[in-house]
């Protein structure tokens, strides 16, 4: 198929800070840019061209939405298969409905891991409470009760550690399903973000690494501190998944690093990731513009760091005393400031990230972790 050219219109399904950044680097590039989602005056919208609030599965609206645009692709990947088949009736969908479909469930997904030969964490399946029992008895103690589908940073997750732990739990996981994972007391998290084109072309912005804080990333940099083979380990894998799917778009694989230095995939986003949102300031080309380019038909751009980056998010429990002091973080040159448009700050809502760059990877984590402590000083000082 011939490439999508600037000028064309690019369809995006979901309008979180995912597709607001992927549609500031799409305009930049000539692009135009729709977006479906049921909310009004979203992050996507407020920089679209066009919004369209409406339900998913409201496939006259979606096939309206398709008629309009020459590709689509998505921010959010819980979207039903229904959707993307929808849009697919008119145009190309990239990444297809395939892809969504393995990384909607953590069963499936873990499943399609280790069926293409990447290791993951020992898990079981749980649908009731005699299956905990039994999934317990596979994977051990201490172990992370997660609901299989729709689960995202960290929501729907329980640490057991006791057999109190898992008799209390086991009447929450009557009815639905879950995964139950061995618990990881792993040395590092990284993450491997790669694109592959229309042509098969594979790229990456080598290993990140990222810190949680109560399940939910809190900070990203790159390169990660972990060795030449594991990077290349991690890459390695994150390529074997793009391959097997066939996926044309941008992906990301999360790792835990044992102590023992294995490699255990946690979880895919066939999308940009939060823990790439560093290559919007630190790359030659940014995941989002890669996404573009790779729903587009067109070559993929280079990954290279321009320079050692990290990345913090902002969330909204930042704005609790008032607004956030941005300009004690501006002032530091090597700092960017990244706001999504969110009117409303609550806690542990991702309202912002900023990324500093430095000499090395650990300067820059140190720099965007003191420019978020600036911030927080009005706070801490009261109104002013
Ligand atoms: P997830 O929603 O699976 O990405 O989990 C979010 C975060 O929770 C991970 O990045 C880890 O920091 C932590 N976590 C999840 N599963 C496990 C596990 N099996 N062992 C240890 N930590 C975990």
């Amino acid at each position: 198929m011939s490439a999508i050219l600037p000028g064309a219109t690019i369809g995006v399904l979901g309008s979180g800070q995912l597709g607001r950044m992927f549609a500031i680097a799409a305009r930049r590039m000539g692009y135009f840019v729709h977006v479906l989602s049921p909310d009004q005056d979203s992050p996507t919208g407020q920089v679209a061209d066009v919004e369209i609030t409406s339900g998913y599965d409201d496939l006259d609206a979606v096939r309206a939405f398709a008629r309009d645009v020459d590709v689509v692709t998505f921010e959010f990947e819980n979207v039903p298969a229904a959707t993307a088949d929808a849009c697919a009736e008119r145009v190309p969908v990239r990444p297809s409905g395939r892809v969504l479909h393995v990384a909607q469930d953590r069963l499936r997904e873990k499943e399609f891991f280790r069926s293409i030969g990447v290791a993951t964490t020992p898990f079981a399946s749980a649908s009731s409470a005699a299956d905990l029992a039994r999934a317990a008895q596979v994977v051990g103690l201490p172990a992370v009760l997660k609901t299989a589908g729709y689960g995202y940073d960290g929501k729907g997750q329980r640490r057991l550690t006791t057999r109190e732990d898992l008799q209390a739990a086991s009447v929450a996981a009557d009815g639905s399903r879950f995964v139950l994972e061995g618990f990881v007391d792993f040395e590092r998290e990284i993450s491997v973000v790669a694109s592959r084109g229309a042509d098969g072309s594979f790229a990456h912005w080598g290993a990140i690494e990222n810190a949680h804080e109560r399940h939910v990333l809190d900070v990203s940099l790159a390169p990660a501190r972990v060795d030449e083979r594991i990077a290349k380990e991690a890459v390695e894998a994150t390529r074997a998944v793009l391959e097997a799917l066939d996926v044309v778009g941008v992906l990301c694989v999360e790792f835990f690093l044992t102590r023992d230095g294995r490699l255990l995939a946690n979880e895919m986003a066939p999308r940009p990731h939060n823990s790439g949102h560093l290559t919007f300031d630190a790359s030659m080309t940014s995941q989002f513009e890669q996404q573009a380019r790779a729903a587009c038909g067109l070559p993929l751009g280079a990954t290279d760091l321009v320079r050692p980056a990290a990345m913090a998010n902002l969330l909204g429990d930042l704005w609790e005393r008032g607004e956030p002091d941005w300009e004690a973080a501006l002032r530091l040159p090597d700092v960017k400031l990244h706001l999504y448009g969110k009117a409303e700050p609550r806690p542990g809502r991702k309202m912002g990230h900023l990324t500093a760059m430095a000499a090395t990877a650990e300067e820059a984590a140190a720099r965007v972790r003191a420019a978020r402590e600036a911030l927080r000083r009005r706070e801490a000082s009261g109104t002013r």
